[in-house]
């Protein structure tokens, strides 16, 4: 999706709730559930009636989330981690960054958030098949379990207009 094509939704007392397409926050808005805080460049028809093309929009009442978790994927690794080696601090690129398991799954490492970080080729080939400490390799950050929260402010700084609504 093209980022005028999503949209940043906050909840009521203005957190970041989430992205959604611009479909979604226009039924928002037509729906009276939602106001407009800030838009781009032109509008959008509804059925009777337009509005202008939003970019982040505000729930009118507030929504309690659950502590939801989020699933430890290649991509969500790569995010937590900055696209960065955790080795050598090189930033290739996510095409070139590899997932490196920290206690191998020869040796019975899982892949969980604590056990895996984004490694480059070269740092991931050199490590094989050892521990950290058995190749002389150190971890840049210990790696955790990011929040939902934390996840969706990786994508906020990522955008000027979205930018101002982070709030760490
Ligand atoms: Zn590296």
């Amino acid at each position: 999706m093209e980022p005028d094509s999503r949209v940043l939704v906050l909840n009521a007392s203005y957190e970041p709730l989430h992205i959604v397409p611009l479909h979604r926050a226009v039924k928002l808005l037509l729906l009276e559930k939602a106001e407009l805080v800030e838009a781009n460049e032109g509008h959008v028809r509804g059925l009777n009636c337009s509005v202008q093309r939003p970019s982040v929009i505000r729930l009118n009442r507030y929504v309690k989330l659950p502590q939801m978790q989020v699933p430890c994927t290649r991509r969500a690794v790569l995010q937590r981690d900055g696209y960065t080696c955790q080795y050598c601090g090189a930033s290739p690129g996510a095409e070139a960054l590899t997932l490196d398991h920290i206690v191998p799954r020869a040796h019975g490492g899982m892949t969980t958030w604590d056990n895996v970080v984004a490694a480059c080729r070269s740092c991931n080939g050199y490590k094989a098949n050892r521990v950290p400490q058995a190749a002389n390799l150190t971890l840049r950050t210990t790696p955790r379990q990011p929040t939902r929260v934390g996840m969706l402010h990786a994508t906020l700084h990522k955008h000027a207009v979205w930018h101002a609504y982070t709030y760490q």
